[in-house]
């Protein structure tokens, strides 16, 4: 339970349940990137297969280990991440699959990580089965949109709302994962976090891993903002073109990153998924496309004021 920061009210709800062996067979848990759906998700399957008396989840009987390590067979993922939506298909298999009984474990939970991509075919797939589940089935549907799932399966499921954490308890957290960092720059970056732990420590790591030039990028490009990107590149037209090669496929992950959120997988950058929430999969390609053919002409040797210059003109072009 202590892998759940925070949320003081809705773990002493949950405690209360497991001990008095009380758990829902189906939870919605809500709450934005970063809040820690995963988390919570891994302490219910965890108390639902835990084998230990009392104090569920143990975190140490093999069964918790192995939900908590992501292995045990009876917890199941629905969800293709290469797909925009979760498939009706995809959901009829496991309503199919939940007929099977339990490989080894006490319950077969399902995991939907992107519940609110489910069209209403797939919804309604799901509310057949969760209308009448064999008895040792359990569904976590897991979103940051819980209005856009119909209201008939809201209504079967028990809301767990994540809430962001006080200052006090984010500081301090980030300060055990991030040491070498001083306070105020831990306190900077959790004055953007919104109170989400997984935010800030995505934007920290960010710090680390992203070029300014990359950051400025990602602003420009997710606002659409035209100037912007003018400005940021024209000072980079007296780059080297040993500087511009390795920036520019910083640029090209990036948006290969936000393509991926698009596609529902969770971005390894918040830069990244800040654009694939505001840009279009297509608009994404076209600047993959143009920034794939400006590092193509840098490696052919055309000088960076030629390439920056066409560069300009294509990402203006593709707005
Ligand atoms: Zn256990």
């Amino acid at each position: 339970m202590e892998a759940l920061l925070g949320n003081e009210r809705l773990k002493k709800g949950l405690a209360a349940a497991f001990a008095a062996d009380r758990l829902s067979h189906c939870y919605l848990i809500a709450g934005p990137a970063g809040s820690g759906k995963r988390s919570l998700a891994r302490i219910l399957a965890a108390a639902m297969e835990c084998t230990a008396g009392s104090g569920r989840p143990c975190g140490v009987c093999l069964q918790c280990r192995k939900v908590l390590d992501n292995v045990h067979p009876d917890v199941i993922t629905v969800d293709d991440p290469t797909k925009k939506t979760v498939t009706v298909d995809l959901v009829r298999k496991a309503r199919a699959d939940v007929y099977i009984k339990p490989n080894e474990g006490l319950r077969k939970i399902y995991v939907f990580p992107r519940a609110a991509e489910m069209n209403a075919a797939a919804q309604n797939a799901l509310l057949k089965v969760i209308e009448e589940p064999p008895d040792y089935a359990a569904f976590l549907l897991l979103t940051e949109a819980a209005e856009r799932l119909l209201p008939t399966i809201r209504s079967r499921a028990v809301p767990l709302q994540l809430a962001p954490l006080s200052e006090a308890e984010g500081l301090s957290e980030l300060a055990k994962r991030f040491p070498d960092r001083s306070r105020d720059a831990l306190a900077e970056v959790w004055s953007r976090s919104e109170g989400w732990l997984g935010r800030a420590v995505q934007l920290l790591g960010e710090g680390e891993s992203l070029a300014p030039e990359t950051r400025s990028f990602a602003d420009c490009f997710a606002r659409r903002d035209k100037l912007g990107l003018t400005e940021l590149l024209v000072p980079l037209e007296r780059r080297k073109r040993e500087e511009l090669i390795p920036l520019l496929n910083q640029w090209v992950e990036l948006l290969s990153g936000a393509l991926a959120v698009r596609a529902g997988q969770t971005g390894r950058w918040e830069a990244a998924e800040r654009i694939g929430r505001s840009r279009t999969s297509a608009a994404c390609l076209r600047a993959l496309e143009s920034l794939r053919r400006a590092t193509a002409l840098l490696q052919g040797n055309i000088s960076p004021g030629a390439v920056c210059g066409a560069l300009q003109v294509w990402l203006d072009r593709n707005e």
